[in-house]
């Protein structure tokens, strides 16, 4: 007998640990206050011969679990690049726990598939790229690069006349890749998968921006056959490769453009970026999260590709017992047949921000990385390292010692989280800002954590 909705306890005790871990975020410190081997050693060992109740099993997560949280959702949370939750996308998460549709199939799960289909429509309005394109939720951008880049492998071998869907890889005719000396691993890790190897590296400029020219020389002579990779968001620089040129050269050649824009897509979403991605909508397939700059819960990605056809010749999927819609079913988008709904947060954080909300937000992380760029660079030894143009500030002391002290000292304080890096050849502490909740009163509070780190190592 299924137990009345009032008798979880688990599922109370669960919001009640939710909404006190959420309200700590606003004055809790940020890293972890206990480490993996600690942790770790109080776990016990064996597999329990007899199971528990829900809510112990609950009770013992949220006490084991709690002194572990990173504060990845404060608003003084800068490392890597990583993003928070908006209100609306973890409702709308829990929901879509809860609700456990399988959302693969079009007719099987229609709640879901409308919202996840409502969600992509926004997408491509927010971002402005080519209304009709095929839209895919994967787990992230690297599963993001894997789609684009399959779909752009599969027609660049279709049009030398080869099925590699029937053929395989064997006997293929070679595919090049080029890309840019500052792409994102996840893009190698994609190329590893699909079989097509490490790329041809274009040089690229001191903010890490592929060199339009040395793409039009890598190509020249020589068409067909080959993928570009290009970038939107430097990981350190926040940097934009210069897309009108770079897909125009690829284009002449023939040559399927694939854009990694994980977290620098969304510069799209606002006018005041708008030169940044000038040309990207020219492209044949993007990636990006929903994770990052949307601030959806993890783990969401969007795998763009403008040819649908493209997408179902890589993922088209006919199996006697799924549903055969008229419509491409979800699954023929991504490399996953069973999944979570994880379009429906896209969809929640999207109606709860507008066109406006996007725009806001996306601006206003610009605005606190220049703020916090401005702020530390007028710090004794400090110096900005990158042009701050988008989320992305990287900052460095008079020497590596001196950068990595500094570091150790704000990581030891533990109000704010940056991460550090190394980038052309220097030590720097990289600062990602990339949370619906990082204003004016975090940017002060970041600029005092700095000033007060490189006093200490003095
Ligand atoms: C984060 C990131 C990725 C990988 O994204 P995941 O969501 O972690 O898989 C790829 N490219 C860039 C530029 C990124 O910032």
């Amino acid at each position: 007998m299924n137990q009345p909705i009032d008798s979880r306890p688990e599922l109370t005790t669960a919001v009640a640990h939710a909404q006190r871990w959420l309200d700590s975020l606003a004055e809790r410190r940020v890293p972890a206050s206990v480490g993996v081997a600690a942790l770790a050693s109080r776990l016990p060992d064996a597999f329990p011969q007899r199971g528990r109740t829900a809510l112990e099993v609950t009770e013992d997560l949220i006490e084991h679990v709690e002194p572990g949280l990173m504060a990845v959702p404060s608003g003084r949370f800068f490392g890597w690049v990583m993003g928070g939750t908006l209100p609306a996308a973890l409702a709308a998460d829990w929901l879509v726990s809860a609700w456990d549709q399988n959302a693969g199939m079009r007719d099987a799960t229609p709640g879901v598939v409308t919202i996840e289909d409502a969600a992509a429509r926004w997408l491509l309005d927010a971002l402005d790229l080519p209304r009709g394109a095929a839209v895919g939720f994967v787990t992230g951008a690297t599963m993001a690069n894997f789609t684009g880049l399959a779909a752009g492998r599969d027609a660049v071998l279709d049009d030398r006349g080869w099925d590699v869907a029937r053929d395989g890889l064997t006997g293929a005719p070679r595919i090049r890749v080029l890309a840019g000396a500052e792409r994102h691993s996840s893009v190698d890790m994609a190329l590893r998968y699909l079989g097509l190897g490490e790329p041809e590296i274009v040089a690229s400029d001191e903010q890490g921006r592929l060199d339009a020219a040395a793409l039009r020389d890598a190509l020249a002579g020589r068409d067909g056959g080959t993928i570009v990779c290009l970038q939107a968001g430097n990981v350190h620089s926040g940097a934009f490769d210069p897309f009108r040129e770079a897909i125009d050269a690829a284009h002449e050649t023939g040559a399927w453009v694939h854009v990694d824009g994980a977290f620098g897509l969304w510069a799209a979403a606002t006018p005041a970026l708008a030169s940044l991605v000038d040309g990207i909508a020219g492209a044949d397939s993007w990636a990006t999260d929903a994770h990052k700059t949307l601030n959806t819960p993890y783990d969401c990605g969007v795998a763009i590709v403008a040819d649908p056809s493209a997408m179902a010749r890589s993922f088209g999927h006919h199996a006697a017992y799924l549903i055969d819609a008229a419509v491409p079913d979800p699954h023929e988008h991504v490399p996953e047949l069973s999944r979570r709904a994880r379009g429906v947060p896209v969809w929640a954080a999207l109606a709860s921000l507008g066109r406006e909300g996007v725009t806001d937000l996306v601006d206003g992380l610009v605005e606190s990385a220049q703020a916090i760029a401005t702020g530390i660079g007028a710090l004794p030894g400090a110096s900005i390292v990158n042009d701050v143009v988008y989320t992305q500030v990287c900052v460095a002391f008079e020497d590596d010692e001196t950068t990595n002290a500094v570091y150790a000292a704000i990581l030891a304080d533990g109000e704010i989280l940056p991460s550090p890096s190394r980038w052309r050849d220097r030590a720097v502490i990289r600062i990602s800002v990339s949370n619906w909740q990082t204003h004016e009163k975090e940017v002060a509070i970041t600029v005092a954590a700095f000033e007060k780190a490189r006093s200490a190592v003095r």
